[in-house]
């Protein structure tokens, strides 16, 4: 941070003490209060940081935001004292597996995880990614399916609601949907009647009756594979397989748009992405390889981009092999299709895959490579806040920090906007009003 501490300590003496709220209010009685100082706050909206704020919350939600120097606070209101941090609003994760755990390949890998994992030991290793997500200052995650644990994270969502055990806030997709062939277990004898990772559907009926039954069942939202295996084409493009059919992803759309939710499609490029965009999905994820044409047909019909950089850069086959080719190619056309998008102005969120990820790892990895590809350390920020927020439908909700809003407030000591990284390194986590977390010395 470039701001003087001295200058902030002063100012923070100035909160002005009022009567309490009680006498004011009676609604207000079972609402305690507290106060955060602010030695920086970037709510996640506004372009530009505000220094040396008073953050009072009530409940569970924000009460007001002002400077420290004229702030009202109600007298015996508990103060956090942030002053020597960056406060934020919540971070949100687009794109997470809460049921993966970053299966090592030479442990079995994927399949292990769905053929000798009990559901009740994939559930309790999901609590544990939430708790993880959570302590990471991620207050909200969209979850995008099970790989194969049904309708699990409908309950781990209830269990986190209630209060059971620590987690953020959860927008869940269950199963997903792709078609015969286009989800693993695969590579088994054709004889075997395989598990798969995904609910698999043939035609438009079987579509929106998987959507029907996911929708039923608690999904808030919608995933679709629309892409499945990937390959080099013969020169030397990155090809991928097409799944579901324009007929299939637009009764699956259909579907969900009238219970007023939403499709997010996994597309890496070609034939099954323009299908998704054809037939109407709200978010490409990945979209390795994107054209000029694709991404002026998002801009037009409002799409949103989660990209996931990062886990792309892991596990490289070697060099000289076919799948060695293939996943640099993964990674470098995904580069090129950031950039793009990024300078067309498509609507970008943050993901990052975890679970494909082991949930060990940091999510906040995914920041640096945002940047790194040209988009500014605030619009970086933007994308995991008010921006996820829009695309989630909260905008206001979640995702900023201003009066009405849901009480997600993080903390870190540096200045993310020097140094992208420092959401890395968060200290402080609040979610709903209460503090899970608190390191700020
Ligand atoms: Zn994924």
């Amino acid at each position: 941070m470039n701001f003087s501490r001295l200058a902030l300590a002063a100012a923070l003496t100035c909160v002005t003490a009022v009567a309490p709220a009680q006498a004011q209010d009676s609604n207000r009685m079972v609402q305690p209060y507290v106060a955060i100082r602010a030695g920086v706050v970037i709510d996640g909206k506004s372009d530009a940081p505000r220094r040396n704020q008073i953050i009072v919350i009530r409940g569970n939600r924000i009460d007001s935001i002002s400077d420290a120097a004229t702030a009202k606070v109600p007298s015996d209101t508990p103060i956090i004292d942030l002053s020597r941090a960056t406060v934020l609003p919540g971070l949100i994760d687009s794109h997470t597996h809460i049921f993966l755990q970053g299966e090592d390949p030479a442990q079995g890998g994927y399949d292990v995880n769905i053929l000798k994992q009990s559901i009740s030991l994939r559930a309790a290793r999901a609590t544990v990614a939430v708790r993880r997500a959570l302590e990471q200052g991620f207050t909200t995650l969209r979850d995008v399916e099970t790989e194969g644990a049904g309708y699990g994270d409908v309950g781990i969502k209830e269990a986190i609601e209630a209060g059971y055990i620590p987690g953020p806030r959860m927008f869940v997709s269950t199963r997903a949907i792709s078609t015969t062939a286009g989800y693993p277990l695969e590579g088994y004898a054709p004889e075997l009647d395989m598990p798969t990772g995904a609910q698999l559907i043939d035609g438009p009926v079987q579509a929106r009756k998987a959507t029907r039954e996911q929708l039923g069942h608690g999904a808030d939202w919608i995933k679709v594979y629309m892409t499945h295996r990937s390959w080099i084409g013969k020169n030397h493009e990155l090809v991928s397989q097409p799944t579901l059919t324009l007929d299939e992803i637009k009764a699956v759309v259909d579907e969900t748009h009238g219970w007023g939710k939403k499709v997010a499609c996994h597309a890496y490029s070609g034939i099954g992405l323009q299908r998704a965009l054809d037939g109407g999905c709200d978010s490409i994820e990945h979209g390795l390889d994107m054209t000029d044409a694709q991404i002026a047909q998002m801009l037009k019909q409002g799409t949103w981009y989660c990209p996931t950089i990062s886990v792309y850069y892991t596990d490289w086959a070697p060099a000289n092999t076919a799948d060695g080719e293939r996943d640099r190619k993964r990674a470098s056309t995904h580069e090129q299709s950031f950039r793009k998008a990024l300078k067309a102005g498509v609507k970008i969120v943050f993901g990052t895959d975890m679970g494909g990820i082991p949930w060990t790892e940091p999510i906040a990895q995914e920041f640096p490579h945002m940047v790194d590809f040209g988009m500014s350390p605030m619009a970086a920020i933007k994308s995991a806040t008010s921006r996820a927020a829009e695309m989630l439908d909260q905008a206001g909700e979640i995702g900023v920090l201003e009066p009405g809003a849901l009480a997600d407030v993080i903390a870190v000591a540096g200045d993310p906007l020097a140094d992208i990284k420092e959401l890395g390194k968060v200290q402080f986590v609040m979610k709903d009003g209460k503090v899970f977390r608190n390191d700020v010395k």
